[in-house]
């Protein structure tokens, strides 16, 4: 089932987002993982694509994988980097094939030891490039986009940032999910914004638990997402896993009542393959 309907069919809206593992072991592992994570009823699965295409046949892979295991709709994660528009295209033939319902489209990262992005030849500058693709040669599939509650790193001002995500919706996008953020009054006002420019269409706060203080402030560092200094303090108080995983969910379990109080559309979990986090918290809400 495509993102509209899936959307329009329910109230709220569970999604859960993982990635490929590098193993047969890892991959082992991510399905049992989702077999817990399945009984919390999401509406869909995504799977996400690695810089610079690297795990291009492993994403197409293991998202049919997972309609195939679980039966539920799914979404491969899609990026311009270093690819032709022919070979965009013919990865979207193949997800095709492969009976994938939804593509999350975008733009995607410089390659590690890169700075700036840099168009393929014959590829594509802007993930509204993408989205108008799909839309033009594929309208089989749902599209979701990338939305930047704190702004993009790279834009020059919150506000061309918000248009440029106009751009995408406009372009044909059914669906925004957010970075990372840990303050939910940057969602609030970005929703505001997104509203005062005329976006309707659901926009789905992306929520990261934390687990473990090192790995976060990494993610943060590589995404331009703000660690709220009070959170870094209340993780930093003891050097001990155990003690960081529950200030982490806690902190999460508090944003996504919040959140859900506020009315949103749905939840999209980045898992990061496991299910301990997102169990936690959703036996805590209760819902
Ligand atoms: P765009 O929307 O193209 O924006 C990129 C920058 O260019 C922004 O600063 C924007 O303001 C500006 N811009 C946009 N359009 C225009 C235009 N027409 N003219 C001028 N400026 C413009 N990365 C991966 O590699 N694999 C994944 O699977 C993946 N999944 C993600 C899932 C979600 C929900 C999110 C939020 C991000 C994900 N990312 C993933 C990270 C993403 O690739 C990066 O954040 C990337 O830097 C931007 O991608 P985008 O699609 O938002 O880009």
């Amino acid at each position: 089932m495509d993102l509209a309907r899936i959307y329009a069919a329910h109230r709220f809206c569970l999604s859960f987002e993982v990635f490929p593992p590098k193993t047969a072991s890892g991959e082992d592992s991510l399905f049992s993982h989702v077999e817990r994570l399945v009984t919390w009823n999401p509406a869909y699965l995504t799977c996400t694509y690695g810089a610079g295409g690297s795990t291009q046949e492993k994403t197409l892979g293991l998202t049919a994988r997972l309609k195939r295991e679980f039966g539920l709709p799914v979404a491969s994660h899609l990026t311009c980097v270093g690819a032709s528009r022919n070979e965009l295209r013919s990865y979207l033939h193949r997800a095709a094939e492969a009976g994938i319902d939804n593509i999350v489209a975008l733009r995607g990262d410089p390659p590690s030891g890169e700075s700036v992005f840099r168009t393929a030849a014959d590829g594509l500058s802007y993930a509204n490039e993408l989205v108008a693709m799909i839309r033009a040669e594929f309208p089989r599939f749902g599209i979701a986009v990338g939305g930047y509650p704190e702004t993009h790193q790279e834009a020059s001002s919150p506000e061309s940032d918000l248009q440029n995500l106009k751009r995408k919706v406009d372009a044909g996008a059914d669906v925004v999910i957010t970075q990372l953020f840990y303050d939910n009054q940057d969602f609030v006002r970005f929703r505001e914004r997104c509203t005062s420019i005329g976006i309707s269409v659901p926009i789905v706060p992306g929520i990261l638990p934390i687990t473990n203080l090192s790995q976060i402030q990494r993610i943060t560092k590589l995404c331009g997402a703000k660690l709220p200094e009070s959170l870094v303090k209340s993780l930093s108080e003891k050097d001990d896993e155990a003690w960081q995983y529950r200030v982490g969910v806690e902190h999460a379990t508090r944003q996504v009542a919040d959140l859900m109080a506020l009315g949103v559309p749905g939840i999209h979990f980045y898992v990061l393959n496991k299910s301990s986090a997102a169990v936690d918290i959703l036996s805590c809400i209760g819902s």
